[in-house]
């Protein structure tokens, strides 16, 4: 990050912020660990604590195929539950298991306990989107069940676009939803270095990654805060 006498397109204040939603302001493993024990039972499955990493390794793939745009969500929904039978040798519906899984993972877990606070911070002063690779159905279930939608001027669900982070094409949508701001006004904040910050780097908007293991810095991230409430300061240039 450059210093100078002057603000640089790197350091705030910062007039729009592009919020990721799952592991950044959304608690979604305490969601997906609730949500995947309901639907493992139901399969008749007896030990879902013991299934989840069966699980995450069946998904990874196809999370990482889905940001190359080579299949949709309710693909990757479909085949990740049919894994995960596979694997675990349960004879159940994979399609009804996946449907009770997006219905569950919208009313479940919650925002961090930071986040809610650092919204309320920022709300008024900044403007907000929320920008997710998530799975519509569940998103909207999610801001309306935990009330959150209020925040956000916009929210691009990657799953009604057909397109996800890094793409330009999403962060296109996420310019028109605001009404095209000055990109080098702009920061995104997010977890993930694979769509968050590769994304808004390819897109020429300042990154801020949300880093709460403290893993070393790679190269080019802007900005890097192990915390939520260190992101008002980097946003309001504090
Ligand atoms: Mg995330």
């Amino acid at each position: 990050m450059t210093t100078t006498a002057t603000t640089t397109s790197a350091n705030g204040p910062f007039d729009v912020v592009l919020f990721d939603s799952d592991h950044t302001l959304f608690d979604f493993d305490g969601s997906k660990a609730i949500s995947f024990a309901r639907v493992v039972e139901s399969a008749g499955g007896t030990d879902p604590a013991a299934l989840l990493p069966v699980f995450s390794d069946v998904e990874r793939p196809l999370w990482a195929a889905l940001e190359r745009g080579e299949l949709n969500h309710l693909e990757l929904n479909y085949a990740r539950w049919a894994g995960l039978l596979d694997a675990a040798g349960l004879d159940a519906d994979p399609a009804a298991c996946a449907d009770s899984y997006l219905d569950s993972l919208g009313r479940t877990g919650g925002l961090f306990p930071d986040a809610r606070p650092l919204l309320d911070a920022l709300h008024g002063k900044v403007r907000l989107a929320l920008v997710t690779n998530g799975i519509s159905r569940v998103m909207h279930t999610r801001l309306d069940h935990f009330e959150w939608a209020q925040y956000f001027e916009t929210v691009v669900v990657s799953s009604e676009l057909g397109v996800a982070k890094p793409s330009a094409a999403f962060f296109d949508a996420a310019f028109e939803g605001l009404d095209q701001p000055d990109r080098s006004r702009t920061i995104i904040v997010g977890d993930s270095l694979t769509s968050d910050m590769a994304g808004g780097r390819g897109y020429g908007i300042t990154t801020c990654w949300f880093n709460p293991q403290q893993a070393p810095q790679p190269e080019g991230i802007d900005h890097m805060v192990h915390t939520l409430p260190e992101v008002a300061a980097v946003v309001l240039g504090a």
